[in-house]
């Protein structure tokens, strides 16, 4: 046989062991009889598939289908032992680091604040520590580690595994990649945080059937990661959805963003903003139960403490929540009206205040998104909450399991 031929088997068996994995990823349990009713394959072709799948380790048999007439069928779906992942999320302050199963089940995590005025060097030392951690913590109960995943705010390159510009950080040109594959010896890929949720959102959120959705990251900036047809956009260069930074209120006397622009929709609509608004209210002697839990609890103003207000009752923490929401409302307005999606998910740090945002967000959209796109699409909070960049550094490894299932030993 010539070797093109061979390329193209093999190519083509690739394809196949990809296909049934995703189904049972996606759509288990299922039987081998379903697979090939579902794919169009022969049922030696999808037991021959089936075979190499378990010997990988990836997909085990669990029961059995006793419903109907005919012979009761094995029940496949995906070997929550088939490994373990390291998810690293790098917030603008704070790194958390995750090990899950290949199911985005947490078996082990921790959570650090940084302090992003620190020089870049200091915060990957402290990630890496974190990471072997991790890694001893696995080493203790026997994990076998498929890979780390790193998600960062900011345009990553994700085939060269650099940080290209990460505004809220200050950092350009960060080689991740090369970084934690020297320090952890494992297949490593770095992706943009919100990209890195979005996959989350298809892979075990709440997306999981869904072709067209926006995850929408909040935190100290807004991000946007979007599924076009079923696939996540990236643009020409692999740096779309940068929608934090449209220059809605581009005029001399707005905000500087700390992507160095003035007037981008973040500035209006990220933590700070709504700090700034609580902070604003306070100088004018608004009475709020805030000052005293400052003082309690001898913290500063943080997205936690001004949630833990509105769940008092406190006006200027719930009015100034709302506030944000509206702004963030406007952004999304725009972006429902271009994209016509089927939903748009909201995650990161500022879904803790998800019950305070929603409100406003729906009444800005009902006024501002036209009443035909908008009756399409739902806005829900990630079920993965202030974690949803997490799951999503554990997401782009599964990711690329499931779409080269040969990538993982037999046993
Ligand atoms: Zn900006």
């Amino acid at each position: 046989m010539n070797p093109k031929n061979t390329a193209d088997q093999a190519f083509v068996r690739e394809t196949n062991l990809s296909l049934v994995l995703r189904l049972i990823h996606n759509q288990s349990p299922l039987s081998r009889a379903q697979l090939a009713a579902i794919t169009g394959l022969n049922k030696s072709t999808v037991s021959s598939i089936i075979d190499e799948l378990i010997e990988r380790g990836l997909v085990h048999e669990t029961g059995s289908n006793t419903g109907g007439t005919g012979r009761p069928a094995t029940l496949l779906e995906i070997n929550p032992q088939a490994g373990s992942i390291i998810g690293v999320e790098l917030g603008v302050d704070f790194v958390s680091v995750a090990v899950t199963d290949i199911m985005g089940n947490i078996l082990w995590r921790r959570r650090e604040d940084a302090n992003p005025s620190d020089d870049q060097e200091k915060m990957i030392n402290q990630t890496l520590q974190i990471v072997k951690d991790a890694m001893a913590a696995g080493k203790r109960k026997n994990y076998k580690f498929l890979g780390l995943g790193i998600s960062t705010p900011g345009t990553v390159d994700v085939n060269k595994g650099v940080l290209i510009f990460a505004p809220n950080l200050h950092w350009h040109n960060v080689p991740f990649v090369r970084i934690f594959s020297e320090y952890t010896k494992l297949k490593v890929f770095v992706e943009n945080d919100a990209n890195a949720a979005a996959i989350a959102e298809h892979l075990f959120g709440t997306a999981r059937h869904s072709q067209d959705f926006l995850f929408v990251f909040a935190g100290v900036g807004i991000g946007g990661g979007l599924f076009l047809n079923g696939k996540l956009y990236r643009g020409k260069n692999g740096y779309a959805g940068e929608i934090g930074h449209s220059p809605i209120m581009a005029e001399p006397s707005q905000n500087v963003c700390h992507c160095g622009n003035r007037g981008c929709w973040e500035t209006y609509a990220n933590q700070y903003s709504i700090i700034q608004r609580v902070q604003a209210r306070l100088e004018v002697k608004r009475s709020s139960i805030i000052p005293k839990l400052m003082l309690d609890q001898s913290a500063p103003l943080s997205i936690p403490l001004i949630k833990q207000a509105a769940d008092a009752g406190d006006r200027e923490a719930i009015d100034s929540f709302s506030e944000a929401g509206h702004a963030m409302g406007q952004g999304l307005a725009g972006l429902i009206n271009i994209f016509n999606p089927e939903k748009i998910i909201l995650g990161g740090p500022l879904s803790v205040a998800g019950e305070y945002l929603l409100p406003s967000i729906r009444e800005t959209v009902d006024l501002h998104a036209f009443p035909e796109i908008n009756k399409q699409v739902e806005i829900v909070l990630s079920p993965f909450g202030p974690d949803a960049s997490l799951i999503g550094a554990i997401a782009i490894i599964v990711d690329d399991i499931l779409s080269h299932p040969i990538v993982v030993e037999r046993r």
